[in-house]
């Protein structure tokens, strides 16, 4: 941990709480992190702040009928946590595993909770954040010290998912309900819904619905990937059988899922076309051969350019079959009172509208940064290896993989954050900015993501808020787990990008 052993206390407001280190969210990140300081930097003075009433981040703000995990549980829950169950998880599953992690570390005195932070300050001066927060159960301000900010706040904002707007809107009699504020009450037994999109969430509210509802009707401009498959690994249940440790089996079938994912991923780059037609013959033989999987399930992009979810047993596509739902593949002309007018000319009425179209992008969980009295715009930052920013001294956020769990990801940069403070504290050194090197000089800045490789519409919204990246691999957010498994131990934290203050 930065050297808090000479750090001016006093110049911290007498009564502010003064904290080594600060983490930003209580959802799969912050937990995770929680768990690496108290693990790796034993004696360091932390806490998590959190806005919603509990943990669990997007496990808890998603309350939508059927809400599971589209990857698996082995690889999105922790190195050092076994998964014991299927792989494709509900909401309620992760919440419980979540909360085991937490009791069983005793994390919880460490997590406040309803309280948002508004604002964070850095001042070289005194080399620490100022966290201007607000204890929402009682609206007072609370100001906290902190060496270093761990922000676990993910990607996006929790308050309300992202509604374009469309003509006619205003006009509709129906209930128009996005899956990220769903209200609990919501009755749609009997009733005619239709679902705008056509991502992980659209296929998991469909057949979940589709029991009770009259009928759902799932709208899409453009059709998606998904790879179906049983709820289950061979490989697990053969190692249960054996009553083998669960610590192995979580071991042994991480490295299962992600050899066969690496597979899966080296093949969608160099066959393509394969792949495709193997995603589609999947899709096919769960809704025969007459169905038109050319026009709803076809996409116009190349497999995993954006996540592909994966759809267990079929589900989705067994509502499909049943006429419970059924899949337009068209686009919105306006609402109308009785429901959706395409542009085909074709009508769709609906009692319900759920928009599962996505997410707005939320840079640094909304909170208002300031660097030495200057407002931080984060888009005039280099990110390195996509989880520090050149000029923004002692911070690190965990922005997971798209291609491979979040998690993965989390649990790396835990161990990174956790030997940099260790550093640090060797070093005596009180802050760490990222920095170009003048080998760096020449490089040209490019967006976030490269569009070419993925490219979800709430990246491709937010692009232009987001840090830019290089074109050497210190200053990418690369993706590839396969690479940064290896790499990340081996950062040489006395290179020439990081400078010690
Ligand atoms: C429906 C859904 C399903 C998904 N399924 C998968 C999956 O199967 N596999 C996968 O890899 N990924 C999945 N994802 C992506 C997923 O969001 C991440 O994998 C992961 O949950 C992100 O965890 P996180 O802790 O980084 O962020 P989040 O889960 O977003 O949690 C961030 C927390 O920070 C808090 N916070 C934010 N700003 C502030 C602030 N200013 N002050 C205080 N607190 C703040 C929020 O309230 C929130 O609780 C899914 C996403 C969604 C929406």
């Amino acid at each position: 941990m930065p050297d808090t052993g000479t750090l001016p206390r006093a110049a911290a407001q007498q009564g502010t709480e003064h904290l080594d280190v600060l983490i930003v969210g209580a959802g799969i990140s912050g937990v995770g992190g929680a768990y690496h300081l108290s693990h790796q930097c034993p004696g360091t003075s932390f806490v998590v702040l959190e806005t919603q009433e509990s943990f669990g981040g997007t496990w808890i703000t998603h309350k939508y009928p059927g809400i599971r995990s589209d990857s698996d549980l082995y690889t999105f829950g922790y190195r050092f946590k076994p998964w014991t169950t299927a792989p494709i998880a509900t909401a309620a599953e992760i919440l419980k595993y979540m909360g085991r992690v937490i009791d069983e570390n005793d994390l919880g005195p460490h997590i406040r909770y309803r309280h948002r932070i508004d604002a964070a300050a850095w001042s070289s001066e005194t080399n620490f954040w100022t966290i201007d927060a607000t204890n929402i159960a009682t609206g007072e301000p609370v100001r906290i010290t902190t060496n270093f900010l761990w922000m676990c706040q993910g990607y996006y904002r929790h308050s309300e998912g992202y509604t374009p707007q469309w003509d006619g809107m205003e006009t509709f009699k129906g209930t128009i309900v996005h899956p990220q504020t769903w209200p609990t009450d919501l009755d749609y037994a009997g009733k005619n819904v239709v679902v705008i999109g056509s991502g992980a969430t659209a296929a998991t509210l469909i057949p979940a619905m589709a029991e009770d509802v009259g009928h759902v009707t799932m709208l899409q401009r453009s059709p998606t990937y998904f790879r179906t498959g049983r709820n289950a690994v061979e490989i697990a249940d053969e190692l249960r059988a054996l009553a083998i440790d669960e610590t192995w089996i979580h071991e042994i079938v991480r490295r299962k899922i992600l050899h066969d994912q690496s597979v899966f991923t080296g093949r969608a780059f160099s066959e393509p076309e394969t792949v495709k037609r193997e995603l589609l013959g999947a899709v096919r033989s769960y809704l025969g051969p007459d169905y038109d999987v050319d026009t709803h399930f076809t996409p116009r992009y190349r497999p995993w350019r954006q996540r592909i979810a994966f759809i267990p047993d079929g589900d989705l596509f067994q509502g499909i079959r049943t006429g419970k739902a059924s899949v337009v593949t068209d686009e919105i002309e306006r609402f109308v009172e009785t429901g959706i007018l395409l542009k085909s000319g074709k009508q769709l009425d609906a009692d319900i509208i759920v928009t599962a179209t996505g997410f707005n992008l939320s840079v640094l969980g909304d909170i208002d940064f300031v660097i030495d009295g200057r407002p931080l715009n984060f888009a005039d930052t280099v990110t390195y290896r996509g989880m520090m920013f050149t000029g923004i001294p002692n911070m690190v956020w965990v922005f997971g993989y798209f291609r491979a769990s979040w998690t993965l990801r989390a649990d790396l940069v835990g161990d990174f954050v956790c030997r940099l403070l260790n550093h640090m504290k060797q070093k005596r050194a009180k802050r760490v900015t990222p920095s170009l090197r003048p080998e760096d000089a020449d490089m040209p800045l490019l967006p976030w993501i490269d569009p070419e490789n993925f490219n979800p519409g709430y990246l491709m919204r937010g692009m232009h808020l987001l840090p830019k990246r290089g074109d050497k691999k210190e200053w990418q957010h690369t993706q590839d787990y396969w690479n940064e498994k290896d790499e990340f131990p081996a950062i040489d934290l006395d290179g020439r990008e990081f400078v010690y203050g």
